[in-house]
């Protein structure tokens, strides 16, 4: 595990307290309720391996200090926090997980700065303005219940109510997950900083949630992908609903995630393989090429394939360089090796994490991306080289077009993409599907020139024949 990072940044009223941990691209935390940065401690245990996790305590939360108290503290101004924050850190494209005020605040941040936002998972936004009147009238009620409930009762009683009326189920967690330091019950003996936190909590953001009003038009025009979540635990509960309203809204679907309204802390583990998935848009095939990847796969030769490493001899292979599929990775190491900037992409994590293995071992700087193919247009990067081997002919037919549109979108024009698939010349079933000359050129047919498709060979680990293969060269004009 990489070491944490602390640091602090100076905005507009406050100084923000933040982590970051781990490797991989940016995905930011925007925790809910009182939690601060390590409310997200528990999953980022199990992302940290492929993310880049920048984790923050809000501006009155624990160790974010405001210079002094506002007024009335507005949820756009969270959001400026999270977009400076941000844009200190990387001027990319940045992953971002909110939930509950999270979901809100990133909800606010895709609206106002979408170009710092790759993809937003919103989980359970409390916009009850989104809910059909008698439910909105429901659900503000009991907003005002639990303020009236903490005046009355203290922070107990708010907690209870809190928790009823949003659908947190303490029961249902992992069993190495540890109690929250505030729960209904053991509130009285929390600690003096998540006390102050939920007071600040209670006194400044939940009227601040209520005051907020989403920018829908904003939210549909954003390049930004924006996937709202609820929980498969919290099903009646208003937040969840808001978050399936807010799917229509946007013309999109709810994703479900694991757990209830605090999934992400009581079931970190469940929770985290999720957020993956819906993140990189992980197809189903992925798990089972992971397993296949538990042992050593037919085409895993150890090597580049012969036809690659010739390509690489004779100078083909140029610029900036991407291999998709690149299982664990070996033409990546082959052109970074050449000195060349290299990126290997799969959708495998496991293949990715052998991949990264073999660059530390053989001291190759070289970049692995669990990212999917049919999406890499969202990696927003060009490339002169593109590298296939074994990948397109995993493709169902519906796929291909995708596939090949999105590799239109990260090569530079005049850029080339080597293409090594099984020929329909390999007889027998054993093995991938079979693709014809015809289906290639069929498939690039448009913004591309199809430069030669020549007879050639894939080398497996089983029989020292190989297989039938064709190798594609196919420009991008
Ligand atoms: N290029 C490697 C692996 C070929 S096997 C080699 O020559 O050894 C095909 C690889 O494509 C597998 O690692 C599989 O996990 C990956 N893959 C399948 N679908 C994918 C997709 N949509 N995006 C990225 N990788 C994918």
């Amino acid at each position: 595990m990489n070491g944490t990072k602390v640091d602090t940044l100076k905005v507009p009223g406050a100084s923000l307290y933040y982590t970051v941990r781990g490797a991989g691209p940016i995905l930011l935390m925007l925790q809910g309720g009182a939690g601060d940065a390590e409310a997200s401690n528990g999953i980022a245990g199990y992302l940290a391996g492929s993310y880049t996790l920048i984790m923050y305590d809000r501006r009155g939360m624990s160790r974010s200090k405001l210079d002094e108290i506002p007024e009335a503290l507005w949820l756009e101004t969270h959001s400026d926090d999270a977009h400076r924050l941000l844009a200190a850190l990387t001027t990319e494209p940045a992953f971002v997980f909110g939930s509950s005020i999270g979901a809100l605040i990133g909800l606010d941040l895709a609206a106002r700065h979408p170009e710092q936002v790759r993809v937003l998972v919103a989980h359970e936004p409390p916009a009850y303005e989104l809910l059909p009147g008698a439910e909105r009238t429901q659900a503000e009620r009991t907003h005002d219940e639990i303020q009236e409930a903490y005046r009355r009762e203290g922070m107990a009683g708010a907690m209870k109510k809190l928790a009823a009326a949003s659908g947190v189920d303490f029961s249902d967690r992992e069993p190495d997950v540890q109690m929250p330091a505030i729960t209904p019950d053991a509130a009285p003996e929390a600690t003096a900083r998540r006390a102050a936190s939920m007071t600040f909590f209670l006194t400044h953001d939940a009227p601040a949630v209520r005051r907020y009003t989403l920018d829908i038009a904003s939210l549909k025009a954003a390049p930004t992908r924006i996937v709202p979540a609820g929980g498969s635990n919290s099903r009646e509960a208003q937040p969840r609903r808001c978050a399936a309203t807010l799917a229509d809204r946007l013309g999109t679907e709810m994703v479900e995630f694991p757990g209830g309204h605090t999934g992400y802390v009581l079931r970190p583990r469940a929770f985290a393989a999720k957020l993956r998935a819906v993140l990189e848009m992980r197809p189903p095939r992925a798990e089972e090429f992971d397993i296949s990847y538990t042992g050593t796969p037919a085409w895993d030769i150890g090597r580049p394939q012969p036809v690659f490493l010739a390509l690489a001899e004779s100078g083909e292979i140029r610029g900036r360089v991407l291999d998709a599929g690149c299982g664990t990775g070996e033409h990546v190491l082959m052109a970074a090796r050449l000195g060349l900037d290299a990126t290997g992409i799969d959708t495998a994590a496991a293949a990715i994490a052998i991949a990264e293995g073999k660059a530390r071992d053989r001291g190759v700087a070289a970049r692995f991306l669990v990212w999917n193919s049919l999406h890499v247009a969202s990696l927003n990067e060009q490339f002169d080289t593109v590298l296939d081997s074994g990948l397109f002919h995993v493709f169902e037919d519906g796929e291909r077009r995708t596939y090949a549109d999105n590799l239109k979108a990260v090569l530079r024009p005049g850029g080339r993409y080597y293409m090594l698939c099984f020929s329909d010349r390999q007889p027998g079933h054993v093995g991938p599907r079979r693709v014809t000359r015809d289906e290639i050129r069929a498939t690039f047919d448009n913004g591309w020139r199809v430069d030669s498709i020549e007879p050639a060979k894939f080398e497996i680990t089983i029989g020292a024949n190989g297989a039938l293969a064709w190798l594609a060269r196919i420009t991008r004009t």
